[in-house]
Protein backbone atom coordinates (compact mmCIF):
# COMPACT_ATOMS: atom_id res chain seq x y z
CA UNK A 1 0.00 0.00 0.00
CA UNK A 2 1.52 3.29 -1.07
CA UNK A 3 0.53 6.88 -0.17
CA UNK A 4 0.70 7.69 -3.91
CA UNK A 5 -2.26 5.48 -4.99
CA UNK A 6 -5.28 6.33 -5.68
CA UNK A 7 -8.57 4.91 -4.79
CA UNK A 8 -9.11 2.89 -7.32
CA UNK A 9 -5.32 1.01 -6.85
CA UNK A 10 -6.10 0.53 -3.60
CA UNK A 11 -9.39 -1.39 -4.20
CA UNK A 12 -8.24 -3.60 -6.85
CA UNK A 13 -7.62 -7.32 -6.43
CA UNK A 14 -5.68 -8.34 -9.46
CA UNK A 15 -5.92 -11.99 -10.61
CA UNK A 16 -3.24 -13.76 -9.97
CA UNK A 17 -1.48 -15.75 -12.86
CA UNK A 18 0.08 -19.45 -12.66
CA UNK A 19 3.81 -19.79 -11.83
CA UNK A 20 6.21 -19.42 -14.43
CA UNK A 21 9.39 -20.79 -12.85
CA UNK A 22 12.74 -19.34 -14.49
CA UNK A 23 14.32 -22.71 -13.86
CA UNK A 24 13.69 -25.29 -16.54
CA UNK A 25 13.80 -27.91 -13.72
CA UNK A 26 9.82 -28.28 -13.50
CA UNK A 27 7.28 -30.33 -16.06
CA UNK A 28 5.00 -27.33 -16.47
CA UNK A 29 1.40 -28.55 -16.08
CA UNK A 30 0.16 -25.34 -14.73
CA UNK A 31 -0.71 -22.84 -17.28
CA UNK A 32 -2.65 -24.68 -20.41
CA UNK A 33 0.28 -23.70 -22.82
CA UNK A 34 0.71 -26.39 -25.80
CA UNK A 35 3.34 -28.88 -25.26
CA UNK A 36 3.98 -28.78 -29.34
CA UNK A 37 5.67 -26.25 -30.99
CA UNK A 38 4.31 -23.77 -33.34
CA UNK A 39 4.28 -24.47 -36.67
CA UNK A 40 7.86 -23.86 -38.26
CA UNK A 41 6.36 -20.93 -40.78
CA UNK A 42 5.12 -18.86 -37.57
CA UNK A 43 8.83 -18.83 -36.66
CA UNK A 44 10.20 -18.18 -40.16
CA UNK A 45 7.66 -15.28 -40.70
CA UNK A 46 8.47 -13.77 -36.94
CA UNK A 47 12.27 -14.09 -37.92
CA UNK A 48 11.72 -11.86 -41.34
CA UNK A 49 9.70 -9.38 -39.84
CA UNK A 50 13.26 -8.63 -37.32
CA UNK A 51 14.50 -6.31 -39.50
CA UNK A 52 14.72 -2.56 -39.87
CA UNK A 53 10.97 -2.00 -40.51
CA UNK A 54 10.72 -2.35 -36.79
CA UNK A 55 11.36 1.74 -36.35
CA UNK A 56 7.55 1.80 -38.09
CA UNK A 57 4.59 1.77 -36.46
CA UNK A 58 2.60 -1.60 -36.98
CA UNK A 59 -0.89 -1.29 -38.74
CA UNK A 60 -3.18 -0.01 -36.45
CA UNK A 61 -6.11 -1.91 -38.02
CA UNK A 62 -4.20 -5.17 -38.34
CA UNK A 63 -5.82 -5.63 -41.60
CA UNK A 64 -3.72 -8.77 -43.00
CA UNK A 65 -4.00 -10.41 -39.44
CA UNK A 66 -7.61 -9.60 -39.39
CA UNK A 67 -8.28 -10.73 -43.06
CA UNK A 68 -6.72 -14.25 -42.02
CA UNK A 69 -8.87 -14.74 -39.59
CA UNK A 70 -12.09 -13.48 -41.40
CA UNK A 71 -10.95 -15.91 -43.98
CA UNK A 72 -11.21 -19.32 -41.32
CA UNK A 73 -14.42 -18.54 -40.51
CA UNK A 74 -15.97 -17.76 -43.71
CA UNK A 75 -16.69 -13.99 -42.51
CA UNK A 76 -15.53 -10.04 -43.35
CA UNK A 77 -12.78 -8.50 -41.21
CA UNK A 78 -15.42 -6.02 -40.11
CA UNK A 79 -16.33 -9.07 -37.91
CA UNK A 80 -12.72 -9.41 -36.41
CA UNK A 81 -11.25 -7.48 -33.49
CA UNK A 82 -7.32 -8.86 -32.39
CA UNK A 83 -5.73 -8.11 -29.10
CA UNK A 84 -2.53 -8.73 -27.07
CA UNK A 85 -3.98 -11.71 -25.84
CA UNK A 86 -8.23 -12.48 -25.24
CA UNK A 87 -7.49 -11.44 -21.79
CA UNK A 88 -7.25 -8.06 -23.19
CA UNK A 89 -10.31 -8.40 -25.09
CA UNK A 90 -12.42 -9.45 -22.67
CA UNK A 91 -10.63 -6.60 -20.54
CA UNK A 92 -11.59 -4.04 -23.85
CA UNK A 93 -15.38 -6.19 -23.46
CA UNK A 94 -16.33 -5.75 -19.60
CA UNK A 95 -15.64 -2.13 -20.18
CA UNK A 96 -17.20 -1.55 -23.68
CA UNK A 97 -20.39 -3.56 -23.01
CA UNK A 98 -21.25 -3.70 -19.36
CA UNK A 99 -22.33 -0.51 -17.45
CA UNK A 100 -20.75 0.74 -14.51
CA UNK A 101 -22.45 1.31 -11.42
CA UNK A 102 -25.67 -0.77 -12.65
CA UNK A 103 -28.40 -2.07 -11.15
CA UNK A 104 -28.67 -5.14 -12.96
CA UNK A 105 -25.78 -7.89 -12.76
CA UNK A 106 -23.27 -9.19 -15.28
CA UNK A 107 -23.59 -13.10 -14.67
CA UNK A 108 -21.21 -16.21 -14.56
CA UNK A 109 -20.79 -18.98 -12.65
CA UNK A 110 -18.92 -19.31 -9.68
CA UNK A 111 -16.52 -21.65 -10.81
CA UNK A 112 -14.89 -20.40 -14.32
CA UNK A 113 -12.02 -18.13 -15.34
CA UNK A 114 -11.00 -16.01 -12.41
CA UNK A 115 -10.06 -13.05 -14.48
CA UNK A 116 -13.85 -12.40 -14.63
CA UNK A 117 -14.65 -10.83 -11.58
CA UNK A 118 -11.50 -8.94 -11.33
CA UNK A 119 -12.42 -6.94 -14.69
CA UNK A 120 -15.96 -6.32 -13.55
CA UNK A 121 -14.37 -5.26 -10.44
CA UNK A 122 -11.82 -2.57 -12.92
CA UNK A 123 -14.60 -1.44 -14.22
CA UNK A 124 -16.97 -1.15 -11.32
CA UNK A 125 -19.51 -3.43 -13.03
CA UNK A 126 -22.04 -5.22 -10.55
CA UNK A 127 -21.57 -9.39 -11.50
CA UNK A 128 -23.13 -12.24 -9.55
CA UNK A 129 -21.22 -15.57 -9.85
CA UNK A 130 -24.41 -18.16 -10.45
CA UNK A 131 -23.68 -21.84 -8.88
CA UNK A 132 -23.09 -24.83 -11.18
CA UNK A 133 -24.52 -27.88 -10.65
CA UNK A 134 -22.14 -30.37 -7.80
CA UNK A 135 -21.35 -31.53 -10.97
CA UNK A 136 -19.92 -28.63 -12.30
CA UNK A 137 -22.44 -28.35 -15.06
CA UNK A 138 -24.92 -25.46 -16.17
CA UNK A 139 -27.95 -24.82 -16.51
CA UNK A 140 -28.85 -22.07 -18.65
CA UNK A 141 -31.97 -21.12 -17.10
CA UNK A 142 -30.50 -20.19 -14.11
CA UNK A 143 -29.35 -17.22 -16.46
CA UNK A 144 -32.95 -16.38 -17.81
CA UNK A 145 -33.49 -13.93 -15.54
CA UNK A 146 -32.74 -9.54 -16.21
CA UNK A 147 -29.39 -9.27 -15.95
CA UNK A 148 -26.65 -6.69 -17.12
CA UNK A 149 -24.78 -9.21 -19.89
CA UNK A 150 -23.38 -12.95 -19.16
CA UNK A 151 -20.09 -14.43 -19.20
CA UNK A 152 -19.63 -18.03 -20.60
CA UNK A 153 -15.95 -19.83 -20.70
CA UNK A 154 -16.97 -22.58 -23.54
CA UNK A 155 -15.58 -25.19 -22.21
CA UNK A 156 -15.27 -24.28 -19.07
CA UNK A 157 -11.88 -23.33 -17.06
CA UNK A 158 -11.12 -24.77 -14.70
CA UNK A 159 -13.64 -27.50 -14.96
CA UNK A 160 -12.98 -28.26 -18.46
CA UNK A 161 -16.69 -28.88 -19.43
CA UNK A 162 -18.21 -27.95 -22.26
CA UNK A 163 -21.85 -26.66 -22.91
CA UNK A 164 -24.15 -28.20 -25.68
CA UNK A 165 -23.89 -26.32 -28.39
CA UNK A 166 -27.86 -26.08 -28.43
CA UNK A 167 -27.99 -24.79 -24.89
CA UNK A 168 -25.20 -22.27 -26.15
CA UNK A 169 -27.49 -20.67 -28.93
CA UNK A 170 -30.80 -20.69 -26.62
CA UNK A 171 -28.59 -18.69 -23.91
CA UNK A 172 -27.88 -16.30 -26.76
CA UNK A 173 -31.56 -16.07 -28.04
CA UNK A 174 -32.56 -15.60 -24.48
CA UNK A 175 -29.93 -12.58 -23.96
CA UNK A 176 -31.40 -11.70 -27.26
CA UNK A 177 -34.77 -11.53 -25.99
CA UNK A 178 -33.27 -8.83 -22.85
CA UNK A 179 -31.36 -6.55 -25.39
CA UNK A 180 -28.19 -8.06 -23.49
CA UNK A 181 -24.77 -9.57 -24.73
CA UNK A 182 -23.77 -12.91 -24.81
CA UNK A 183 -19.94 -13.24 -24.35
CA UNK A 184 -18.48 -16.67 -25.13
CA UNK A 185 -14.54 -17.29 -24.84
CA UNK A 186 -14.24 -19.95 -26.64
CA UNK A 187 -10.12 -20.03 -25.67
CA UNK A 188 -10.24 -24.27 -25.32
CA UNK A 189 -12.50 -24.89 -28.21
CA UNK A 190 -10.26 -26.60 -30.41
CA UNK A 191 -10.03 -29.14 -27.60
CA UNK A 192 -13.45 -30.03 -28.00
CA UNK A 193 -14.79 -33.09 -28.76
CA UNK A 194 -17.58 -32.14 -30.09
CA UNK A 195 -18.34 -29.19 -32.50
CA UNK A 196 -19.65 -26.33 -29.59
CA UNK A 197 -18.26 -23.25 -31.20
CA UNK A 198 -21.13 -20.43 -31.93
CA UNK A 199 -18.39 -18.47 -34.40
CA UNK A 200 -20.77 -19.44 -37.36
CA UNK A 201 -23.87 -17.47 -35.48
CA UNK A 202 -22.34 -14.38 -35.37
CA UNK A 203 -24.56 -13.26 -38.57
CA UNK A 204 -27.72 -14.41 -36.57
CA UNK A 205 -27.39 -13.05 -33.40
CA UNK A 206 -25.56 -9.40 -33.16
CA UNK A 207 -25.51 -9.57 -29.41
CA UNK A 208 -23.13 -12.79 -29.31
CA UNK A 209 -19.28 -11.81 -28.61
CA UNK A 210 -17.09 -14.97 -29.05
CA UNK A 211 -13.26 -14.69 -27.70
CA UNK A 212 -10.83 -16.82 -28.70
CA UNK A 213 -6.81 -16.87 -28.47
CA UNK A 214 -3.73 -17.86 -30.26
CA UNK A 215 -2.23 -18.78 -26.46
CA UNK A 216 -3.37 -22.55 -26.54
CA UNK A 217 -4.85 -23.89 -29.90
CA UNK A 218 -1.90 -22.28 -31.67
CA UNK A 219 0.97 -22.64 -29.24
CA UNK A 220 1.90 -19.12 -29.17
CA UNK A 221 1.21 -18.15 -25.32
CA UNK A 222 4.51 -16.11 -25.38
CA UNK A 223 3.03 -14.12 -28.58
CA UNK A 224 -0.01 -12.72 -26.73
CA UNK A 225 -2.82 -12.48 -29.48
CA UNK A 226 -6.23 -13.24 -29.53
CA UNK A 227 -9.23 -12.68 -30.95
CA UNK A 228 -12.81 -11.33 -31.03
CA UNK A 229 -15.40 -12.10 -33.61
CA UNK A 230 -19.00 -10.74 -33.51
CA UNK A 231 -21.22 -8.55 -35.33
CA UNK A 232 -19.46 -5.57 -37.23
CA UNK A 233 -21.35 -3.27 -34.51
CA UNK A 234 -19.69 -5.18 -31.46
CA UNK A 235 -16.32 -5.03 -32.86
CA UNK A 236 -16.76 -1.31 -33.89
CA UNK A 237 -16.93 -1.18 -29.74
CA UNK A 238 -14.28 -2.95 -29.06
CA UNK A 239 -12.11 -0.83 -31.35
CA UNK A 240 -13.53 2.46 -29.70
CA UNK A 241 -12.21 1.22 -26.42
CA UNK A 242 -8.78 0.19 -27.38
CA UNK A 243 -7.97 2.94 -29.17
CA UNK A 244 -8.98 5.48 -25.86
CA UNK A 245 -6.35 3.14 -24.45
CA UNK A 246 -3.53 2.08 -26.81
CA UNK A 247 -3.92 2.03 -30.83
CA UNK A 248 -1.17 -0.39 -31.16
CA UNK A 249 -1.64 -3.20 -29.07
CA UNK A 250 0.18 -5.73 -31.27
CA UNK A 251 3.54 -5.50 -32.94
CA UNK A 252 4.75 -6.52 -35.91
CA UNK A 253 6.29 -9.56 -34.39
CA UNK A 254 3.22 -10.62 -33.26
CA UNK A 255 1.36 -9.86 -36.17
CA UNK A 256 3.58 -11.48 -38.60
CA UNK A 257 3.39 -14.79 -36.57
CA UNK A 258 -0.21 -14.65 -35.84
CA UNK A 259 -0.89 -13.94 -39.87
CA UNK A 260 1.26 -16.97 -40.33
CA UNK A 261 -0.10 -19.49 -37.75
CA UNK A 262 -3.88 -18.72 -39.30
CA UNK A 263 -2.90 -20.05 -42.25
CA UNK A 264 -1.69 -23.20 -41.05
CA UNK A 265 -4.55 -24.84 -39.43
CA UNK A 266 -3.55 -28.02 -40.63
CA UNK A 267 -0.24 -28.23 -38.63
CA UNK A 268 -2.39 -27.28 -35.69
CA UNK A 269 -5.33 -29.56 -36.02
CA UNK A 270 -2.82 -32.46 -35.98
CA UNK A 271 -1.20 -31.15 -32.50
CA UNK A 272 -4.56 -30.57 -30.94
CA UNK A 273 -5.80 -33.87 -32.06
CA UNK A 274 -2.74 -35.58 -30.33
CA UNK A 275 -3.10 -33.47 -27.48
CA UNK A 276 -7.35 -35.15 -27.06
CA UNK A 277 -5.41 -38.28 -27.41
CA UNK A 278 -3.37 -38.01 -24.91
CA UNK A 279 -5.78 -36.24 -22.33
CA UNK A 280 -8.34 -39.20 -22.87
CA UNK A 281 -5.67 -41.66 -22.36
CA UNK A 282 -4.40 -39.96 -19.21
CA UNK A 283 -8.13 -39.63 -17.81
CA UNK A 284 -8.16 -43.48 -18.08
CA UNK A 285 -5.32 -43.80 -16.48
CA UNK A 286 -6.25 -41.54 -13.38
CA UNK A 287 -9.65 -43.39 -13.56
CA UNK A 288 -7.70 -46.80 -12.46
CA UNK A 289 -5.45 -45.09 -10.17
CA UNK A 290 -9.11 -43.90 -8.30
CA UNK A 291 -9.35 -40.64 -9.15
CA UNK A 292 -12.30 -38.58 -9.94
CA UNK A 293 -12.24 -36.65 -13.59
CA UNK A 294 -15.01 -33.99 -14.29
CA UNK A 295 -15.05 -34.70 -18.47
CA UNK A 296 -13.01 -32.61 -20.11
CA UNK A 297 -13.30 -30.81 -23.37
CA UNK A 298 -10.02 -28.91 -22.45
CA UNK A 299 -6.56 -29.54 -23.17
CA UNK A 300 -6.38 -29.89 -19.38
CA UNK A 301 -8.29 -31.84 -17.05
CA UNK A 302 -9.75 -31.53 -13.36
CA UNK A 303 -8.99 -34.21 -10.72
CA UNK A 304 -9.09 -35.09 -7.39
CA UNK A 305 -8.64 -38.29 -5.52
CA UNK A 306 -10.85 -39.26 -2.53
CA UNK A 307 -7.44 -39.90 -0.75
CA UNK A 308 -5.74 -37.13 -0.38
CA UNK A 309 -6.31 -33.36 -0.03
CA UNK A 310 -5.64 -31.11 -2.92
CA UNK A 311 -3.23 -29.06 -0.88
CA UNK A 312 -0.84 -32.31 -0.09
CA UNK A 313 -1.54 -33.65 -3.86
CA UNK A 314 -0.04 -30.32 -5.13
CA UNK A 315 2.84 -30.07 -3.16
CA UNK A 316 3.85 -33.61 -3.69
CA UNK A 317 3.67 -32.70 -7.35
CA UNK A 318 5.87 -30.17 -7.17
CA UNK A 319 8.40 -31.87 -4.80
CA UNK A 320 8.53 -33.94 -7.79
CA UNK A 321 9.38 -31.53 -10.01
CA UNK A 322 5.70 -31.33 -11.60
CA UNK A 323 3.52 -28.01 -11.82
CA UNK A 324 0.43 -27.85 -11.37
CA UNK A 325 -2.45 -25.48 -10.57
CA UNK A 326 -5.23 -25.30 -7.71
CA UNK A 327 -7.23 -22.68 -6.27
CA UNK A 328 -8.35 -22.68 -2.30
CA UNK A 329 -11.53 -21.89 -3.12
CA UNK A 330 -14.66 -23.22 -1.79
CA UNK A 331 -16.09 -26.57 -3.85
CA UNK A 332 -12.90 -27.19 -5.75
CA UNK A 333 -9.88 -27.08 -3.11
CA UNK A 334 -9.50 -30.56 -3.44
CA UNK A 335 -9.06 -30.31 -7.43
CA UNK A 336 -6.06 -30.19 -9.38
CA UNK A 337 -6.41 -28.30 -12.89
CA UNK A 338 -3.39 -30.52 -15.09
CA UNK A 339 -2.59 -29.03 -18.37
CA UNK A 340 -1.92 -32.04 -20.75
CA UNK A 341 1.63 -31.86 -21.71
CA UNK A 342 3.23 -34.69 -24.08
CA UNK A 343 2.98 -38.00 -23.76
CA UNK A 344 6.13 -38.43 -21.84
CA UNK A 345 5.07 -35.91 -19.53
CA UNK A 346 2.02 -36.85 -18.34
CA UNK A 347 3.89 -40.25 -18.10
CA UNK A 348 5.97 -38.92 -15.83
CA UNK A 349 2.96 -36.90 -13.59
CA UNK A 350 0.85 -40.47 -14.28
CA UNK A 351 3.81 -42.27 -12.35
CA UNK A 352 4.45 -39.09 -9.67
CA UNK A 353 0.73 -40.11 -9.33
CA UNK A 354 0.82 -43.06 -8.79
CA UNK A 355 3.92 -43.46 -6.14
CA UNK A 356 1.76 -40.45 -4.29
CA UNK A 357 -1.32 -42.14 -4.34
N1 LIG B 1 -9.93 -17.30 -21.23
C1 LIG B 1 -9.73 -18.40 -20.51
C2 LIG B 1 -10.92 -19.22 -20.12
C3 LIG B 1 -8.44 -18.76 -20.11
O1 LIG B 1 -8.23 -19.85 -19.35
C4 LIG B 1 -7.34 -17.97 -20.51
C5 LIG B 1 -5.93 -18.36 -20.14
N2 LIG B 1 -5.53 -18.03 -18.87
C6 LIG B 1 -7.60 -16.82 -21.25
C7 LIG B 1 -8.90 -16.52 -21.60
C8 LIG B 1 -6.51 -15.86 -21.63
O2 LIG B 1 -5.69 -16.31 -22.64
P1 LIG B 1 -4.72 -15.34 -23.40
O3 LIG B 1 -4.74 -13.99 -22.74
O4 LIG B 1 -3.39 -16.01 -23.31
O5 LIG B 1 -5.23 -15.28 -24.80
Amino acid sequence: MSKYWNQRTRALSPYIPGEQPREQKFIKLNTNENPYPPAPEVVTAIRNAANENLRLYPDPECLELRTAIARRYALTPEQVFVGNGSDEILAFAFAAFFESGADLPVLFPDITYSFYPVYARLWDTPFEMVPLCDDFSLTIDDYDRPNGGVVIANPNAPTGRALRLDDARLLVEQQAARGKIALFDEAYMAFASEPGSLVGYVNEYPNLLTVHTLSKAASLAGLRVGYAIAHAELIEGLRRVRDSFNSYTLDRLALAGATAAMRRSAYYDDCNRRVIATRDRVSAQLAALGFELVPSSANFIFTRHPAIKGSGLFAALRERGILTRRWDVPRIADYLRVSIGTDADMDAFLAACASII
